[in-house]
């Protein structure tokens, strides 16, 4: 097939209604059916990427094998896909505007007055075909962020309306997701707000093809026929979304409601091969039969939003799942924690996680944590802060270098046990200037992180500033902590490790960010089974 289709997928009503999971779910199924698919997140706002907003705004922030700082959905998207993503699945309104304006100033547009129609429209509309010009794709889900009728989504859903008009009925269609909500005073469903939300989006000119209902409750057959008559649809293009125990059944409601169908029917579009999801099924067989159940604490400072560790959790939902293994996860603020308090909050956990993060806010009750884990022999597994916080915490409390601190907490301290980064020292702008995306990293034999990876060379993601100082390497190493995986280009200390510790792994990297349903990360698959 030469022709890329696209979806594109608005939201009405409110916000939260998931279009992230219903893309990547309308993915998986056509990609079960043979499609090669891929899935974009536009958002609405002016940062060129999430990279520089506090997690407590957006949730956490993903990062891709290239290196892109982007939206957490497509860590979705990843998860559900199994495949990369990349620097072109994610575009802001920033990097449109950013991109016009360079152009601008190159004379691209030398005599013209530019504008938001049609330059700002262009250029989404050349981001969106991007993905699907490589060739790559037989199909690309655009999912456009926010909510019909905000003021800054407007371009998009001109763009969408003009490449719609330009690709023709056969080759593009706009899934609109909406909130059906139940009013339990009144025992009904209810279709005004949809109603509405779609009058809104056919106010800029775009009709919905399919309208994808979420609702509490099952939409009964009056409901849908309401809906497809005052919302200009067809009743078959009418597909409840009924909440979901986990967002991984999601795919399998989406076949029962023949979501896959629809779409491939309006796009004509040969069916493929029916979905099975059998591996899909497996993990999800397994994640609600678990045979034990762990404890494992993870230590933040933005527990308040779980979405803030979203690949997280969800790593270690793949990794309890492949172990047939619950994993319930305490949610511990590290601000809470104290050097009396901690014996207390940790006692009843399995398996201690301390996470990422920036900034001093909340160190002390990290390194108090990591503290506990392993004089007490807990499995503890630090990620990139957490790494360096397990290093910290060794350098004080067994080399006895009482100020050791990172760079980046303590300017002055004599011991930076933890340092910026040589190339990051000429770095003054914060975007997209940390270490990001893929690096190499060589294990040490006879280690357990390369049981654990069974392999000698691994690629993982990264997003950091500072590093293991190797002035400490020789000290720390002779007093028990390893460095068992090393990027041997530079030398920089990707792995620690304790033997002697049932488990204590940190690492520079964030594996969570390849996680996925069909490939748990073996670094959670090990710790979350060193737990029970
Ligand atoms: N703040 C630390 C650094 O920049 C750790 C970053 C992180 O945990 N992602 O090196």
């Amino acid at each position: 097939m030469s022709k890329t289709k696209y979806i594109f997928v608005t939201g009405g009503v409110t916000s939260s209604l998931g279009k992230g999971i219903i893309s990547a779910s309308l993915a998986k199924l056509l990609q079960e059916r043979g499609y090669s698919v891929t899935i974009q997140k536009l958002d609405p706002y002016i940062n060129i990427d999430p990279g520089t907003l506090n997690p407590y705004e957006h949730g956490e922030c993903f990062v891709t094998e290239d290196g892109a700082e982007t939206d957490l959905d497509l860590g979705h998207y990843e998860r559900f896909l199994n495949i990369p993503t990349s620097q072109a699945n994610n575009v802001t309104t920033g990097r449109i505007y950013q991109s016009v304006i360079d152009k601008e100033r190159k004379g691209a547009f030398l005599g013209k007055t530019v504008q938001v129609i049609p330059h700002i429209t262009d250029e989404i509309k050349h981001r969106v075909q991007i993905l699907g010009n490589t060739g790559e794709y037989d199909i690309v889900i655009t999912e456009i962020g926010g909510t019909v009728g905000d003021i800054e989504s407007l371009p998009y859903v001109e763009a969408v309306r003009q490449l719609k008009w330009e690709l023709g009925d056969d080759n593009a269609l706009v899934i609109h997701l909406t909130l059906v909500p139940y009013l339990a005073a009144a025992g009904e469903l209810k279709t005004k707000p949809t109603q509405h939300s779609v009058k809104m989006l056919m106010q800029s000119g775009v009709a919905p093809d399919i309208l994808v209902c979420r609702t509490e409750h099952h939409l009964n057959d009056n409901i849908k026929r309401k809906l497809a008559l005052f919302c200009n649809v067809k009743k078959e293009s009418i597909i409840e979304s009924i909440d979901a125990e986990t967002i991984y059944d999601v795919p399998n409601l989406m076949l029962e409601e023949k979501l896959d169908l629809e779409v491939l029917s309006q796009l004509k579009l040969p069916l493929g091969k029916e979905p099975r999801l059998i591996k899909w099924n497996e993990f999800l067989t397994k994640f609600k039969n678990p045979k034990h159940t762990v404890e494992i604490g993870l230590i933040g400072k933005y527990v308040e939003l779980h979405d803030a560790y979203k690949s997280i959790t969800e790593a270690l939902i793949h990794a309890g799942s492949s172990n047939e293994i619950k994993v319930n996860i305490h949610w511990i603020h590290s601000e809470s924690l104290t050097t009396k308090n901690v014996p207390e909050k940790l006692k009843n956990l399995n398996g201690i996680i301390v996470a990422p993060g920036f900034g001093g806010r909340g160190i002390e009750g990290k390194i108090d944590a990591v503290k506990y884990a392993r004089e007490n022999k807990i499995p503890f597994l630090g990620i990139c802060l957490g790494m360096q916080m397990a290093v910290i915490e060794y350098a004080r409390n067994v080399l006895n270098l009482a100020d050791a601190n990172s760079i980046e907490m303590d300017e002055n301290t004599k011991n930076p046990v933890i340092n910026l980064m040589e190339e990051q020292k000429k770095i003054t702008e914060k975007g997209g200037t940390m270490r990001l995306g893929a690096w190499d990293c060589t294990l040490t034999e006879n280690s357990k992180i390369k049981t654990i990876y069974k392999t000698k060379n691994i690629s993982e993601r990264h997003r950091h500033r500072y590093e293991f100082n190797n002035d400490y390497l020789e000290q720390i190493t002779n007093a028990g902590m390893k460095a068992t995986g090393i990027n041997s280009e530079t030398g920089l200390v990707e792995i620690v490790e304790i033997p002697g510790h049932p488990w204590f792994v940190g690492v520079q990297y964030h594996p969570e960010y390849k996680s996925t349903v069909l490939n748990p990360h073996p670094l959670f698959v090990d710790f979350v089974k060193a737990c029970l």
